[in-house]
């Protein structure tokens, strides 16, 4: 029997994902199924690496996190997956451990990599102990859970052979009716800017950050900030990039007032270009930046508008 990873998306997808299940598939000579509950068009998926698609109609909205869990369970126990994976979305991260448990399974949330060792089995790292470390779980039950940081792998095009979708059906009645679900008005939709106008401390402050904020929004730019620019309080945890934020992979990444420390730099050093704009030539910034311009940054966005 093959070896199976399969990846669960509710509304939306990461191809990302899709991408690295193909990777540790093939490492185990298995397939990846991918179903898709909710809106995301599912068809890309053979695009990004899926061998079977799975479409799952929630439109009645009468369908909860504990139904879900329990359909899934019902899915996997026919499929018989080594390996269960979804993103670290609200949604998944509540249906997850739910599955997890009715599965008897280890579940690692949040992870930030995956790799196969020499066992066959999945090591699953993410940071821990408030980021001090980066932990390497292997968990001991035959099914292996993970959820995966949203944006954190870029998104590759493998080009596995198109299928017909296949159907499934949720059967049972909800308990639970979720009225509605309100993304906060704050979020920024980060994974999928393709221009993103970071803002750092050198912003100065909050009354300050609406400016980028202004500049961001006349260029449909994304807006996002480093942690110092977040604890400070000039922007919504939302918009924090980095090692304790999203990792984001666009085509232009504009650090403005960001010094460039390490953890800044893993969440966007995946960006295609990098422009950097800071008033300290010697900022470490500069030494990943495509374009760096040393300047006052309030001068240059003037500019820039
Ligand atoms: P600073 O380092 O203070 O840099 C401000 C920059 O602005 C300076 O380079 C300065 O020259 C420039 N500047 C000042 N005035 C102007 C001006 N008028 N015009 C132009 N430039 C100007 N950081 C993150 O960003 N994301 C994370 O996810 C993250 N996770 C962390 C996790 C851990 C466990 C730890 C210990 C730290 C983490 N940090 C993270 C914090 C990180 O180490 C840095 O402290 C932070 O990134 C620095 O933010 P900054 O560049 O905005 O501020």
């Amino acid at each position: 029997m093959k070896s199976i990873v399969a990846v669960v998306f509710w509304d939306e997808a990461d191809w990302g994902i899709l991408g690295k299940a193909s990777e540790l598939a093939a490492v185990c000579c298995g397939e990846v199924h991918a179903v898709f509950c909710g809106e995301e068009t599912a068809e890309p998926a053979f695009w990004y690496g899926a061998d079977e698609v799975y479409t799952v109609d929630v439109k009645d909205n009468g369908i909860d996190d504990y139904r879900t869990a329990y359909f899934l369970k019902q899915w996997a126990e026919q499929l018989h997956p080594e390996i269960i994976l979804a993103p670290a979305t609200v949604r998944m991260r509540g249906i997850m451990p739910i599955l997890a448990g009715l599965l008897k399974a280890g579940l690692t949330a949040d992870c930030t990599d995956l790799i196969i060792n020499e066992k066959g089995r999945m090591i699953q790292i993410r940071p821990a102990f408030g980021n001090h470390l980066t932990a390497w779980i292997e968990s001991i039950s035959r099914i292996q859970m993970a959820t995966v940081r949203p944006g954190i792998y870029r998104p590759r095009t493998v080009g596995k052979k198109k299928k017909p979708l296949k159907k499934l059906h949720v059967g049972g009645i909800s308990r639970v009716r979720q009225l509605s679900f309100k993304p906060l008005k704050e979020t920024c939709p980060l994974n999928q800017s393709r221009v993103i106008l970071a803002g750092g401390m050198g912003i100065g402050s909050k009354e300050n950050f609406q400016i980028l904020a202004a500049v961001a929004k006349k260029t449909g730019a994304g807006l996002a900030a480093s942690r110092k620019a977040v604890d400070a309080g000039f922007a919504p945890y939302s918009c924090q990039v980095g090692q304790t934020g999203v990792t984001v992979h666009p085509e232009i990444y504009i650090a403005v007032g960001i010094s460039g420390a390490v953890q800044h730099l893993v969440g966007m050093s995946g960006a295609e270009k990098i422009i950097a704009i800071n008033k300290d030539e010697r900022a470490p910034i500069f030494d990943y930046a495509d374009y760096g311009i040393v300047s006052d940054w309030k001068t240059v966005l003037q500019k820039l508008l």
